[in-house]
């Protein structure tokens, strides 16, 4: 019989108040993993009555309590850590090694967020007039809402709650419906930590969930990270309702690529970042921008290494490129394909045609379009699939002002050996993440995940600073003695 997920709520596994349950299908076998519910405003009401509750005794542990928790979180996290990458590539695809290296990014998060007592401290002036003194005090906000997506089961969560629960807050997790497994195991081992009761919450489901967070007048704060129209939806909503809100979004990355780059690691990196989590990465190069003449010979290279890839069950060996999410997301990039070369697009490699099509699995092999133009579809939108785009121009300048052309500003890289190039593009790239000869720019734990236009909605970013800013308040105390 098919396991049916519960909701995690007051540290308990809690069966949702909803007859309506979705499967939960293995992406590379089609086999069923588990049924998900989609729960209801009800579920998301016993939850935030916990969290509040919670939330009285929680905020005013002491700091270092409150880290040492985390503490051991890490180090369980780090003990069960070929557990939970195997669990990431079972419900989402990703390989074997991609997903060890996702739950290596959720342990980072949870180490920035266990230096807590050095990250809430607040500020002082004693002297701002005579005998008067001023200083600043940080505070949690409350119960925390945090809205995921498929892609990351585990980096994604581990970017919201470590920091938010380390800096006192309490918090309800709704994650993806279509990777809802990972986050359990993540409720289990923060229960084993020592995490009291109710501080952390999980209920699965829907846009229903969704709303119930977005109009609950206890959540004062939420964090959403997933496509472009929802993270605009849900910044509007939740601003609507007086919350403070950060809301990542949809991309669109372009690298560059200049004549006087080293091709084969320009090569290697952008395969990695093209066809890596096959595409389904917010930092994924979804565009290259080859500048003058190296167009020929990165091509050829592009082709021959993308004919290498190995295609299959993330959980075999040497495997590269796994299957996509679901089945009607595999017949949406086949769409994307076909409207790529209506368009005029020249199809170069057509991952419609590789053997893994026949599957069961959701598979679509690595695809190359040569002669994009950004007029096209396959320019313009996310396909958040193996697909690769290449543009050709003749100069940096046209590179960038092509680049800045897109909605999106989330990442974009450049490949070149000279210090004026990666200078010029610093300076007038309109991207918040920015990469010179690396695939990924993907900032670290510690650091502000940046993204510009309408990669983001908000103002203060998910990780680093901005996190504890955000999930944090503050009270100046002006006092005469
Ligand atoms: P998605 O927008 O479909 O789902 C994200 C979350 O929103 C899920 O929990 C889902 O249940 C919920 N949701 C979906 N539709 C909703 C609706 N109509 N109303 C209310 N809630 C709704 O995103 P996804 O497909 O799971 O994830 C992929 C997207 O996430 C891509 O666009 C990717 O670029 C983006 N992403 C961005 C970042 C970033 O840092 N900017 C990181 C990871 C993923």
């Amino acid at each position: 019989m098919t396991t049916k997920l519960k909701n995690f709520i007051n540290g308990e596994w809690v069966e949702a108040k909803t007859e309506q349950y979705e499967v939960v299908p293995n992406p590379a076998t089609g086999e069923t993993l588990a049924e998900v519910p989609i729960s209801t405003q009800a579920d998301v009401d016993d939850a935030v009555k916990v969290a509040k509750e919670a939330f009285k005794t929680w905020s005013k542990i002491a700091v270092p309590r409150r880290a040492r928790i985390l503490f051991k979180y890490q180090q369980l996290l780090v003990d069960h850590w070929d557990e939970l990458a195997t669990l990431i590539t079972k419900e989402n695809g990703k390989s074997f090694k991609e997903a060890q290296g996702e739950v290596q990014r959720g342990i980072e998060c949870v180490e920035f967020a266990a230096g807590a007592p050095s990250l809430m401290m607040g500020k002082q002036l004693p002297d701002i007039a005579t005998s008067i003194e001023s200083g600043m005090y940080r505070y949690p906000v409350g119960v925390v809402g945090g809205i995921t997506p498929f892609n990351f089961p585990m980096m994604v969560p581990c970017w919201m709650f470590p920091l938010a629960l380390a800096v006192g807050n309490t918090f309800i997790l709704k994650p993806s419906e279509r990777t809802p497994l990972l986050a359990n195991r993540l409720a289990e081992l923060l229960k084993e930590a020592g995490l009291p009761d109710g501080v952390f919450n999980i209920v699965h489901g829907a846009h229903d969930v969704v709303n119930g967070i977005l109009e609950h007048e206890d959540v004062p704060a939420i964090s959403f990270v997933g496509s472009e129209p929802v993270a605009e939806y849900v910044y509007k909503k939740g601003a609507s309702h007086g919350k403070r809100v950060q809301a990542l979004a949809g991309a669109k990355n372009h690298s560059i690529v200049m004549p006087d780059a080293d091709l084969e690691l320009t090569v290697k990196e952008i395969i990695g970042a093209a066809y890596g989590s096959a595409g389904e990465r917010c930092m994924a190069c979804a565009v290259v921008v080859a500048v003058g003449d190296v167009a020929e010979p990165l091509i050829e290279r592009l082709q021959q290494a993308a004919d290498e890839i190995v295609i299959g069950n993330g959980l075999d060996e040497d495997v590269f490129l796994g299957p996509v999410i679901r089945e009607d997301h595999k017949a949406k990039t086949a769409n994307y394909i076909k409207v790529g070369q209506e368009e005029g697009a020249v199809l170069l490699r057509d991952g419609r045609e590789d053997a893994c099509m026949t599957e069961k699995g959701y598979f679509i092999g690595p695809t190359i379009f040569d002669n994009v133009t950004p007029d096209m579809t396959i320019w313009k939108e996310e396909i958040f699939a193996p697909v690769l785009s290449i543009v050709r121009v003749d100069t940096l300048e046209e590179a960038i002002e092509l680049t800045n052309k897109s909605d999106f500003g989330n990442g974009a890289c450049l490949f070149t050996e000279s210090g004026h190039s990666v200078r010029y593009f610093r300076e007038n790239i309109e991207v918040g993440m920015l990469g010179v000869n690396l695939g990924v720019p993907a900032p670290m734990a510690f650091f502000p995940f940046s993204g510009w236009k309408n990669s983001f909605y908000g103002d203060l970013h998910a990780n680093g600073s901005d996190g504890v800013e955000f999930y944090t308040r503050r009270k100046m105390l002006t006092a005469r003695w």
